[in-house]
């Protein structure tokens, strides 16, 4: 069996399956204290004879295999995970290959895999969620460079008739502190799916994910955007981007039509933990 865990700031999802996508158990973790949640995670997989296993993390994470602290939870705001060693915990626990990326490089991974973006050498998984993060396959690879791309954190320009001040608390307003569902939560006072009938929110929501959507188009020119987490349930988020997207760019570069460019992700919940399944099968290749 391969083993997949996809690792998440309020629960670790856990599955075991195969290099096909097929999950054929799981199991769902709350994310305490790294003794307590660790210890369940292995529980669960000691039931199988685990292969490899592949994880697709919260982060930041270190996934420079040169260096000192790969395999690490590094600098997250859940203390009790700071330099946590999830790598090293779970090679020890099973004495397997293990391969270990950030969760939105496994969802992209996934898709690109099995999902909206299968067949494709390139693709780009946004989720828009607690915090906003991307991942992206390019030239068929995940993208890495010194370390995992933290492409929620870029800088945008605000609305005109936007003063919320942002809450992102290392920018302030930089995209994730802008767009995210707790920022659309402090800005109007209700949680996203109260506001579903309000269109200012998703008009200046979709303002925002306009311009990433455009700056990820430039710098990375992917084949296929998929658009997950909490907020893109609201479609109306979609119809905006729409909108704004055509007016930044200025037909500069010519993409798709846009409601096959950005797309609902093809696996519904599980592109991270398939993702993280395939993590699992390439460490097991690599080895
Ligand atoms: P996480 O990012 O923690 O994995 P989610 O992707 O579900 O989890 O994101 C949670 C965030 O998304 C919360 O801020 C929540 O308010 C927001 N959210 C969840 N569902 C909806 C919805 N239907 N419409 C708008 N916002 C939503
Ligand atoms: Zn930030």
């Amino acid at each position: 069996m391969l083993a997949a865990i996809e690792a998440g700031g309020t629960k670790f999802v856990c599955a075991v399956g195969d290099e096909t996508g097929r999950i054929v158990d799981r199991i769902k973790i709350p994310t305490t204290i790294p003794e307590e949640t660790m210890t369940e995670v292995i529980k669960f997989f000691k039931k199988y004879t685990v292969k490899s296993i592949g994880i697709g993390s919260f982060g930041p994470i270190d996934i420079n295999e040169d260096s000192p602290a790969y395999g690490h939870i590094t600098s997250t705001p859940k203390l009790a995970w700071k330099d946590y060693p999830i790598v090293e915990t779970m090679k020890k626990a099973f004495g397997v290959p293990v391969g270990f990326n950030t969760d939105v490089n496994a969802a992209a991974l996934g898709e690109a895999t099995f999902g909206a973006a299968k067949g494709l050498d390139s693709c780009l998984y946004i989720t828009v969620g607690t915090g906003i993060g991307a991942g992206a396959i390019v030239q068929g690879q995940l993208l890495q460079g010194l370390s995992h791309p933290e492409m929620g954190h870029i800088l945008v320009r605000r609305h005109p008739n936007d003063s919320y001040e942002g809450n992102c608390p290392y920018h302030g307003d930089c995209l994730e502190g802008m767009a995210a569902g707790p920022a659309i939560e402090n800005r109007w006072g209700l949680k996203g799916a109260e506001l579903s009938e309000r269109e200012e929110v998703w008009d200046l929501e979709g303002y925002y994910l306009a311009q990433a959507i455009m700056q990820y188009s430039l710098i990375l020119s992917p084949k296929k955007i998929i658009l997950g987490g909490g907020v893109s349930n609201q479609k109306q988020v979609f119809e905006a981007i729409h909108k704004y997207l055509p007016e930044f760019i200025q037909n500069y570069i010519s993409l798709p039509e846009l409601s096959s460019y950005i797309v609902k992700p093809g696996l519904g919940d599980d592109s991270g933990i398939s993702g993280a399944l395939m993590l699992a099968s390439r460490a097991l290749e690599n080895n």
